[in-house]
């Protein structure tokens, strides 16, 4: 997995010296090398330096075995220590404690890929779980997006909150809990409009229909390109709504995923899901120890 990162690692210390404990200096030298490969995959700078810092306390004294060299050592403890900071081995199961119908509300940047995964989500526990499923678009935003998530519900075989023209995203959401409630659903997710960027009315406008539905879970859909202003869009929406739970889409292109990293980082939710295609079937659970391969090259 990190063989690339261990044989950069070992041409930079390796020929440094004595074996045995780790010295500073080695760890310095190993960290530099660490700092541009987070960088490279897209990982935010305060990010790349919280972790780089941790780790560089914890390496230095570090005793290395005859077997392997110090390089291979430092990428070992790097590996390790981000797949820990990614959130350790196992996958965190969606959220659905509720009495039902258990809310999951989406938010995130238009454009991230929060319709076609709350498709994918409505799919997965319809299919694998055997939930009875409600999709509502509560993006008044952009004409034809209630008509998008209409369409993917089709295609996904669940149902959708039938649109009523001129409703505000607040009745919706309040008719989508009704509906939900009526007839038996176990999950309602509500789809929240996107912006291109973050502004004040769609916190605002998020905020309330949190508080109107107290949803179990608030999955924050972030696209694996996003850099380094990840961290503003996690931070504003994690102070303003409470993610509960990050989902990452694209992780079919070429992205390194140092985002998934910095969401982690920074509102401390697991990242829950992954999203590998345009498909409604392509979601998949996160798997960080693969991410962090990826993150380190
Ligand atoms: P929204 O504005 O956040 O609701 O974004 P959409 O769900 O409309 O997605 C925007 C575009 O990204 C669409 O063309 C989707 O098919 C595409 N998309 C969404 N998730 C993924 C993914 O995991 N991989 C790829 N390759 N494309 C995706």
């Amino acid at each position: 997995m990190f063989e690339s990162l261990s044989g950069r690692l070992s041409g930079v210390i390796d020929g440094l010296g004595k074996r045995g404990a780790l010295s500073e200096a080695d760890v310095a030298e190993a960290m530099r090398e660490v700092r541009l490969a987070m960088l490279d995959a897209d990982v935010a700078l305060p990010v790349v330096k919280d972790f780089v810092n941790k780790v560089r306390e914890g390496a230095v004294g570090h005793e290395v075995l005859d077997s392997i060299s110090p390089g291979q050592a430092v990428a070992k403890i790097v590996n390790d220590a981000l797949i820990d900071a990614l959130g350790g081995a196992g996958a965190v199961p969606l959220n659905l404690n509720a009495v039902p119908p258990a809310p999951i509300l989406m938010v995130g940047l238009q454009g991230s890929g929060k319709t076609t995964t709350s498709g994918k989500i409505a799919l997965r526990l319809s299919t694998r779980e055997k939930k009875k499923v409600l999709l509502a678009s509560l993006d008044t935003q952009r004409p034809a997006a209630q008509l998008q998530l209409q369409q993917l519900a089709e295609r996904a075989g669940v149902m959708s909150l039938p649109i009523v023209a001129g409703q505000a995203p607040l009745e919706i959401a309040a008719r989508a809990m009704d509906t939900g409630r009526r007839e038996g659903f176990d999950v309602v997710i509500l789809d929240t409009a996107g912006r291109l960027s973050i502004d004040e009315a769609l916190m605002e406008e998020v905020r309330q229909i949190r508080a109107a539905t107290s949803p179990v879970e608030t999955l924050l859909v972030v696209d694996a390109m996003t850099g380094q202003d990840a961290v503003n869009t996690a931070k504003i929406f994690n102070e303003a709504v409470g993610v509960t739970g990050v989902v990452m889409t694209r992780m079919d292109g070429d992205a390194r995923g140092g985002a998934a990293l910095s969401m982690r980082a920074i509102t401390g939710a697991p990242i829950k899901l992954t999203g590998s295609g345009e498909k409604l079937d392509a979601l998949e659970e996160f798997h960080p120890e693969r991410v962090a391969g990826r993150i380190l090259g």
